[in-house]
């Protein structure tokens, strides 16, 4: 699959960027990165106007549905956890996120077979690669996008977080770990014409050893290991293979804005700034978005605004071509 292609025509002035599901379903088995467990992914297409929803499939069927909602987040501590009224939790939500985003995906159906996804690689890649291998079509409503109208700003300690108005998706990310292989990284991405697959799906996750270790004497972090994750001691990088990227733990950071950002219910319009922010700063800012009326609004995407639609650079078939097939 070239990712290099424009999926939209500049040409086409009246051009409407149309909602997108998944061609087909599609499956795959991992660990749970806490629980250590293994768990069945599955991917399946949803109905317009459905968004992404969750549902566990070891549970009651009547208790199973958890929406990816910004205020269905109950935990942000080690991952961004998400919980339906019956205390039915879904962990890890953010790397998955984050392709389903990256990809220009609106509907969705996530089946999971226990309280988290898996991590696979510890980065958004298998979940692009998925979706990718299902394949992406256009439906026949408008895409709904959530438009940033003014600055909103969450700030705890050092730690920064706000959305801006801007023309398209943007991110502008630091990460601050001094004394360490990480150090001082930043970076900007526009997420558009598939900048989120070849910038920031590859990027893993990272924790420092120390940590690790502390983590796993409390029962966490089961599933972890450096297949999943880049292990960071001091200044030095534990994985025999190195980096990704030279910066890829700004880059990772990046992925996991994404995908908690996408729990807005929507793409955002807007420029995200982050400065040493993390799963609980982000979800902070969606509150703060969403208590201001004044902050955001509902919007389509048409015209000129198409060239900045977020695109995973999955050119999606049309309806017609599915039915005829
Ligand atoms: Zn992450």
């Amino acid at each position: 699959m070239n990712i290099d292609n424009i999926t939209v025509d500049k040409n086409t002035k009246d051009h409407v960027v149309y909602q997108r599901t998944l061609k087909s379903a599609i499956s795959c088995d991992g660990v749970g990165l806490h629980s250590g467990e293994s768990v069945r992914l599955s991917l399946k297409p949803a109905l317009p106007g459905a968004g992404i929803i969750f549902k566990r499939t070891d549970v009651n069927e009547e208790q199973s549905i958890i929406p990816a909602r910004w205020d269905c987040v109950v935990d942000t501590r080690m991952c961004t956890v998400i919980a339906n009224e019956h205390g039915v939790r879904v962990g890890t939500v953010e790397h998955l996120m984050a392709a389903l985003a990256g990809c220009g995906l609106d509907n969705v159906v996530v089946e999971v077979s226990g309280p988290e996804v898996p991590v696979m690689d510890g980065s958004s890649g298998p979940f692009v690669f998925l979706i990718e291998c299902a394949g992406v079509v256009d439906q026949d409503q408008p895409r709904r996008v959530i438009r940033v109208l003014k600055t909103i700003l969450v700030e705890e300690g050092g730690a920064q977080a706000s959305l801006s108005p801007d023309h398209g998706f943007s991110l502008d990310v630091q990460v601050h770990f001094e004394g360490t292989a990480v150090s001082q990284q930043a970076l900007h991405v526009g997420m558009k014409n598939g900048s989120f697959c070849k910038e920031l799906a590859r990027a893993r996750t990272f924790g420092f050893l120390n940590e690790v270790e502390a983590l796993q004497a409390a029962g966490l972090g089961k599933g972890g290991s450096l297949d999943n994750a880049i292990i960071v001691d001091g200044l030095e990088i534990i994985n025999k293979d190195g980096l990704r990227f030279d910066d890829e733990f700004v880059r990772h950071k990046m992925l996991d804005a994404v995908g908690d950002l996408f729990l807005a219910g929507g793409a955002i319009m807007g420029k995200f700034s982050g400065k040493r922010s993390g799963h609980a700063l982000n979800n902070a800012l969606l509150h703060a978005l969403f208590a201001d009326d004044n902050a955001w609004c509902y919007d389509e995407l048409r015209g000129d605004a198409v060239n900045v639609a977020i695109d995973g650079g999955i050119f999606a078939e049309s309806m017609d071509a599915v039915s005829a097939a």
